[in-house]
């Protein structure tokens, strides 16, 4: 696509990365994106992603 260098801001550490993918509007990079998938529902990070993640689905309804 275009510009796969361009660093951006991952939307759950907030570094700025160039290795990661666009969820909706929100970047995010290879660890976040590997940390989620690992992570299971019974572990206290889930409800921080969780969190994250409903907050990219409210803002999708801003555009
Ligand atoms: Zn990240």
């Amino acid at each position: 696509m275009n510009d796969h260098k361009t660093y951006h801001r991952c939307g759950v550490c907030e570094q700025r990365k160039n290795n990661g993918i666009f969820l909706y509007q929100m970047y995010l990079c290879h660890e976040c994106e590997q940390e989620i998938i690992s992570v299971r529902p019974d572990e206290d990070h889930y409800s921080y992603y969780v969190g994250k993640l409903r907050a990219i689905n409210q803002s999708t309804y801003t555009i």
